[in-house]
């Protein structure tokens, strides 16, 4: 990848440092040099407590690195680029239809307020919701409630599309689905993705490159890339191939169970 003209975002020696008076100070990051391609779907993999969400906030603008710098491609001027943010609660508000709380601009950073019913339509019959634009979120299950906060965060048409642990909370089968409508969504707009998971055949699955992660002080222990054809399909996991790829970052991991 030629990263001069296409990178979307790039990280270059990013460190961070919390410190409070009860635990003194922690390192969360340390060193991480990462450059994201546009149209580039990328996973962090790593144990608890490494620094994946502080990693995400320091792009998000909404932590400060204690050193190093974050950029971003494109063509908006510096400050201009927007992005969009997934949780792995879907964070919507009660009160307010689908319909509603897709247009509920996730004002993170300078993403344009509003936006037309029409283009929240569209979202909704990209992820299935069509039928769902007047229902309250307390109507709809965890996945579809998931479903809307993907919609929230792409109906603006973010330059990066960051999603921390999205799927974590839902069940097993739940989560391959939204999995899959993802790399639909994903293989039609290549949007430049990072994508924060703790299920390294998810990471697999659904990247171009792995961003492996060590335990505190987070650092990058290895990018792996994922070199599976494109489009995939659930069926990709059983493929020799795929199980290597899990394999080897899972012992880059130290995991030694089975455990997803
Ligand atoms: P991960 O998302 O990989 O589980 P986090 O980025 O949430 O990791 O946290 C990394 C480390 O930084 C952890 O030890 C966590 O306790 C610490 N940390 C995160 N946020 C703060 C904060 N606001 N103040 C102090 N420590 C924090
Ligand atoms: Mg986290």
């Amino acid at each position: 990848m030629t990263m001069t003209t296409t990178a979307a975002l790039h990280l270059d020696g990013v460190h961070k440092t919390y410190s409070s008076r009860r635990s003194g100070e922690v390192t969360a990051l340390d060193d991480i040099h990462l450059t994201v391609g546009q149209g580039e779907f990328v996973s962090l993999v790593g144990p608890s407590g490494c620094g994946k969400s502080s990693l995400l906030k320091i792009v998000l603008g909404q932590s400060r690195p204690t050193r190093g710098t974050v950029t971003f491609g494109g063509e908006l001027p510096a400050g201009r680029h927007r992005l969009g943010m997934v949780f792995q609660q879907a964070l919507l508000l009660p009160w307010r239809t689908v319909r509603q709380n897709l247009l509920l601009s996730h004002d993170l950073n300078g993403a344009p307020a509003g936006g037309s019913d029409a283009t929240a339509d569209a979202m909704l019959t990209t992820l299935g919701l069509a039928d769902f634009a007047d229902k309250y979120p307390n109507e709809l299950s965890g996945g579809m409630q998931q479903r809307v906060g993907i919609g929230r965060a792409l109906v603006h048409d973010p330059q990066i599309l960051m999603m921390d642990e999205p799927f974590g909370a839902l069940d097993a089968l739940t989560r391959d689905q939204l999995g899959m409508e993802l790399l639909d969504i994903w293989e039609r707009d290549r949007k430049t993705v990072l994508f924060v998971t703790h299920s390294v055949p998810e990471s697999v699955l659904l990247s171009d490159r792995v961003v492996v992660m060590t335990p505190r002080p987070g650092r990058i222990a290895e990018i792996i890339d994922i070199d599976i054809p494109r489009p995939r399909r659930l069926e990709s996991v059983n493929t020799p191939e795929f199980g290597e790829y899990v394999l080897r970052i899972r012992r880059l991991l130290n995991i030694t169970t089975s455990a997803h």
